[in-house]
């Protein structure tokens, strides 16, 4: 086919003085990226010098529905323009009560899930902080098993759960009362950490105390993309519930579609006793999180867990949209299965040219290539082609797929022939491999 809509980067530098003056240091992104974006729709991102990028990286999957998705924006435009609550605290409110009702019969009723929904502040890591602080309530207990490579977010808690140690580092005070148990595959292939969490549990002169909480990502979206086995993931649910645990699962980033249906752990035979959401889930990329629960585990006083930004009117609206647009039936989740299965036979190819490997499930996936510095090349060439992508893993070695769910197969491949292109460039010149 014809890409009729090839990306094309500029090579014109703006002016970056105003953010070197007057922004943090703390900024990352926009140092592999430095243009000014100012438009953006569907999987293409524009720059101000007339330049245009295929977005492989959809805000760290935080826009599986592309940008500015029409049926999205017009029902926030609508809102906004007839008046709507922008902001009303925790009061009920008409865009609040059509979310929870969609959140109802689109989401929780055709899967058999009975969850109450809490509204915490507008990012992951306030879901996150409200899952732990809610499981050590309930159960008594101070401990959080949470597992390496796993990321939970950048506020203490969400961070003591964290397993980085440039992340960590930042946090200036002890992170403690959480202990980082091997995930799936840790030890490679020979070893099932599901035994080894199970048996140190087991022995009273382990050391590690009884846990109020397990805290597991299905895929490890910063981690590395590691993708834990449904066995694996059933075996830790198990456990949970035989040591009186309570299981989380971390669907912040692999939620939303990402890994083929709407939460990452369906049909996998267990059901979590909390499930944290944000980034995908308003649609729009809009602030917005919920920490869904078992009804009886909804022990909360009235205020105890509190916030300004409860909820957020705005990402109601493009949220009931999303699920009511994308969700309703199977449509969505065939086209996802298919970019998914196409994402992965690519990958796959490509690893097996350069004796590489391959991480992740769904539309979530990467290739391992050795190195953080051969990622960053790669995603360099990437970028310099008009196609923004970046790295994830302990030494940011994996290069992560991240593309919008909704992209078309032509644009899919179009992106991933520039990625191979320069995974190819990149590997020869590092490892001394011929190129073809
Ligand atoms: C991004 C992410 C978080 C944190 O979300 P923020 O909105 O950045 O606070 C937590 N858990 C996972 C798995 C994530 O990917």
């Amino acid at each position: 086919m014809t890409v009729t809509t090839q990306p094309k980067p500029t090579s014109a530098m703006p002016d970056t003085a105003i953010y070197e003056r007057r922004e943090s240091a703390v900024r990352s992104y926009a140092r592999a990226m430095p243009r000014q974006f100012n438009r953006a729709e569907g999987v293409w991102m524009h720059d101000n010098q007339g330049g245009r990028y295929l977005d492989f990286l959809s805000g760290c999957s935080t826009l599986n529905y592309g940008h500015n998705h029409p049926v999205l924006k017009d029902a926030l435009v609508d809102y906004i323009a007839s008046d709507g609550i922008t902001h009303g605290l925790d009061l009920h409110t008409d865009a609040k009560g059509d979310f929870l009702a969609a959140l109802e019969d689109v989401i929780l009723t055709p899967r058999g899930l009975d969850y109450r929904a809490m509204f915490t502040g507008p990012t992951g890591t306030n879901a996150v902080e409200a899952a732990i602080k809610l499981a050590r309530k309930i159960t008594g207990r101070e401990l959080v098993i949470a597992f390496t490579n796993g990321f939970h977010g950048m506020t203490l808690g969400a961070l003591a759960c964290t397993g980085n140690a440039a992340k960590r580092g930042g946090a200036g005070v002890p992170l403690s009362h959480v202990a980082h148990e091997p995930y799936d595959g840790y030890h490679g292939d020979g070893v099932d950490t599901a035994d080894l969490l199970e048996r140190r549990l087991s022995d009273p002169s382990s050391g590690l105390d009884a846990p109020a909480a397990i805290l597991v990502e299905t895929v490890q979206g910063e981690g590395g993309l590691n993708a834990a086995s449904p066995q694996w993931l059933r075996r830790i649910a198990e456990i949970a519930r035989r040591h009186g645990a309570l299981m989380i699962v971390d669907d912040i980033q692999a939620g939303c579609g990402r890994t083929g249906n709407f939460f990452s752990f369906e049909g996998m035979g267990f059901t979590p006793d909390i499930v944290t959401m944000a980034k995908s889930l308003s649609g729009m990329g809009l602030p917005f999180a919920l920490t869904l629960f078992r009804p009886e585990l909804d022990q909360w006083a009235p205020g105890e867990h509190n916030g300004t930004f409860r909820g957020n009117n705005h990402a109601f609206v493009t949220a009931t949209a999303a699920l009511r647009h994308f969700w309703s039936d199977g449509t969505f989740q065939q086209d996802v299965a298919r970019r998914g299965a196409l994402l992965e036979r690519r990958l796959d190819a490509m690893a097996a040219e350069h004796g590489l490997s391959t991480r992740g499930r769904g539309m979530m996936r990467g290739i391992d290539v050795g190195s953080g510095e051969v990622a960053q090349s790669i995603t360099a060439a990437c970028f310099a082609q008009g196609l923004i992508i970046e790295t994830s893993g302990a030494h940011d070695e994996i290069v992560k797929v991240l593309a919008p769910l909704v992209i078309e197969d032509d644009l899919l491949s179009a992106g991933l022939d520039i990625l191979e292109d320069s995974v190819r460039s990149a590997v020869s010149v590092t490892y001394g491999v011929a190129a073809e």
